[in-house]
């Protein structure tokens, strides 16, 4: 089975979330499979009391330090306290690196960088909360053929706590930034390749080799093209934004997600 995670960014209300999440359980009972749903913080509770067992609900950020005067930021504490079990983070519209209608530059202040995203990874570490890593270049970077650099350099720091920690398996995603929310997917092949790169950098970076990783595709993923992603050996899952809200698409990509084999 190929994992599955919806990303929900700044979507959504108390109907969508009590339409979809009840959507993804009936998927998921029917296909065999589980899911995730990365919410908004304000529905977390709301997504956890509907008692779905095939979907676990995630969050979508975290500040790294537990509490003080950090107006608007949420603790691994916190997370914990509610029963979160998994984090995006480092993900592309929280590194300031948007394609939408907001200009990055008045994204400055509240960005994340690679260091941060490090932080928040070993804040979730110590809670024991699952942190999934976004990773990706932008278009310019990939025209300019930087992309690996791209991913070693966000990539660094996270296996410095990796090694320092010794963490038994870690999960990526790699999402193009380029690629999401566009329609403009990036080819199987690049995304088999890119997400075989993170696979083997992390590894070889890491003692023997001691470290399970995980690596999920995201950028565009929808119904249509989920099983060419799902059938390359290096694509463990997929994270979704735009088609988690659509019930045609959830259902082939939780389909699909049921049939494959992981490696
Ligand atoms: C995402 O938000 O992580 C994402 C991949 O979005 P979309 O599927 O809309 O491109």
């Amino acid at each position: 089975m190929k994992r599955v995670i919806f990303n929900w960014k700044m979507n959504g209300n108390k109907n969508l979330l009590n339409e979809m999440i009840h959507h993804y359980q009936k998927q998921g009972e029917k296909y065999g499979v589980s899911c995730s749903a990365c919410l908004p913080s304000v529905y977390l509770t709301t997504g956890m009391d509907m008692n779905c067992s095939n979907v676990h609900i995630g969050a979508q950020d975290v500040f790294w330090l537990n509490s003080g005067a950090y107006t608007g930021s949420i603790s691994a504490e916190m997370l914990k306290d509610v029963g979160v079990t998994l984090c995006l983070i480092g993900h592309s519209e929280r590194r300031g690196r948007i394609s939408g209608d907001v200009d990055p530059n008045i994204l400055e202040a509240n960005q994340d960088s690679s260091e941060t995203v490090a932080l928040k990874y070993h804040a979730l570490l110590e809670r024991s909360i699952e942190a999934i890593i976004c990773v990706g270049e932008t278009a310019e970077e990939n025209r300019s053929g930087n992309t690996e650099r791209v991913l070693e350099d966000q990539l660094a720091s996270i296996i410095e706590v990796v090694v320092n920690n010794s963490v038994s398996k870690v999960t990526v995603a790699y999402e193009p930034v380029w690629a999401i929310g566009t329609g403009n997917t990036c080819s199987v092949e690049d995304a088999e390749l890119r997400c075989a790169f993170i696979n083997h950098l992390i590894k070889e970076r890491v003692a023997k080799n001691q470290v399970q990783v995980e690596v999920l595709y995201g950028g565009s993923v929808s119904g249509s093209n989920v099983r060419e992603y799902f059938a390359q050996k290096s694509i463990d899952g997929v994270l979704v934004g735009g088609a988690s809200f659509k019930p045609e698409d959830v259902t082939v990509i939780l389909e699909a997600a049921s049939g494959c084999v992981v490696k």
